[in-house]
């Protein structure tokens, strides 16, 4: 791929001062988080959507946009995953042109967190870091895990002690060193940025933060491009940290900016679970401000961050973009899951359930109206959280090998039998 170098350098959100390209997030005056700058006018002059068409379908056909200095050399086939025009779900949600994003089919781990890994790590290579590590409710962790065993990194994460044993081994698998530690989140990622401070790793949600979060971007650009090169009017977007939520917007401004999709309105809604709401409690008060949650309860542990690192520019990009927020019970989430699986036949994890609920939620108070395509991303595979449907599923019904009694048995009413 001959790709031109966009990347200029870091800054800092907040007060706008440049940093060198390094394995460092936060500014030393006013502890703004720190985030890649382009340069909007050269990849205005060497990208156009004839170009971009050519290329291999991965997320890489918007190297341009991402964070490196030479080409990629992690997760080379991430990304490009489908956007599923979803007629039946949008007949059930009562939205008239409905899409699904779907990322439980990305590569290799089944989430969207395949694409910040490949950034994080393709990044790591260029600073000739050899161990990379992270904080994760789960899916990061088997991303990292995975696509470091690929590309022949050390890899150690760290997860909360109690979290689904189905996430547990497909970080295990590939040789990760996997660690539980007694507390939620907040306090893994505490821990993190201790550790981070002593021994010279790459965290990727910490000190390679910057470069993880600019590869969210790539569902936006991809989606844009999916639509025929037009902004979707509404995305509901499910959040933990808020980092993804944030990066989707900056997606679709940055392809405005670069003259490859025409301005238009657009909001951005946010998805998140009852029991772990900070950022849509925030939305709902009127307030930027964020107040954590201690102690997270619900299903859907891989959004469960009681204090999220993106939460006020989530907030502050949702109220922009005349967006709004939600949250969904465990009820709501295995029944969203559900309603999911029965009409698109794509089973997505926890998260899936929440964003499915939420969008129902925000459709019957009006928030998804107006002309143009809704559009929901959908993000991780339910085969990751299998336990959670243990319960509701029912136990199939045997026989004997015989016609006699599947006779008998498809002449009771189903509903009874399989609900
Ligand atoms: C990490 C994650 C998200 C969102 O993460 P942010 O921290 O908000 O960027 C959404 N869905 C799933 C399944 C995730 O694992």
């Amino acid at each position: 791929m001959q790709a031109k170098q966009c990347f200029v350098e870091l800054r800092c959100k907040e007060c706008g001062r440049a940093y060198p390209k390094e394995a460092i997030h936060v500014c030393e005056l006013d502890f703004g988080p720190l985030e890649a700058v382009y340069d909007y006018q050269a990849i205005r002059s060497c990208l156009s959507r004839r170009s971009l068409a050519a290329r291999p379908p991965s997320m890489w056909k918007y190297r341009e946009f991402l964070p490196l200095e030479g080409d990629p050399v992690v997760g080379l086939h991430v990304g490009f995953t489908p956007l599923v025009r979803a007629r039946r779900l949008g007949e059930a949600l009562g939205i008239r042109e409905l899409y699904i994003k779907n990322d439980t089919v990305n590569h290799p781990t089944l989430s969207f967190k395949d694409r910040v890994v490949a950034v994080a790590l393709s990044r790591a290579k260029e600073l000739g870091l050899s161990t990379v590590a992270c904080a994760s409710t789960g899916n990061l962790a088997n991303s990292l895990a995975a696509n470091a065993a690929s590309a022949g990194f050390q890899s150690y994460v760290l997860i909360p002690a109690d979290l689904e044993r189905s996430k547990v081994m497909s970080s295990l698998i590939y040789g990760a060193r996997v660690i539980g530690i007694r507390g939620p989140y907040d306090q893994v990622n505490r821990l993190c940025s201790e550790i981070a401070g002593k021994y010279s790793w790459g965290f990727v949600n910490i000190n390679l933060r910057p470069y993880y979060a600019e590869g969210s971007k790539t569902m936006g650009f991809e989606i844009v491009e999916q639509l025929g090169w037009s902004l979707p009017t509404h995305t509901v977007i499910p959040m933990a940290s808020g980092s993804l939520l944030t990066k989707i917007a900056k997606a679709y401004r940055e392809l405005v900016q670069t003259g490859l999709v025409e301005e238009k309105r657009f909001a951005v809604h946010g998805a998140q679970a009852a029991g772990c709401s900070p950022i849509t409690e925030a939305f709902r008060r009127g307030s930027d401000l964020i107040r954590p949650v201690p102690q997270p309860s619900t299903i859907a542990k891989s959004l469960a961050i009681g204090s999220p690192a993106d939460g006020y520019y989530a907030v502050r990009t949702i109220r922009e973009t005349g967006g709004a927020a939600e949250a969904a019970s465990d009820e709501e989430i295995l029944h969203g899951i559900e309603l999911l699986a029965e009409t698109e036949g794509i089973f997505a994890e926890t998260a899936g359930g929440v964003t499915v609920a939420c969008a129902q939620k925000l459709a019957k108070a009006g928030r998804l109206s107006g002309p143009g395509p809704v559009v929901l991303c959908i993000t991780a595979h339910g085969l990751k959280t299998p336990d959670a449907l243990e319960p509701r599923l029912p136990e199939p019904p045997v026989i004997a090998p015989s016609l006699r009694e599947f006779d008998a048995l498809v002449a009771v009413d189903g509903e009874a039998l399989w609900t």
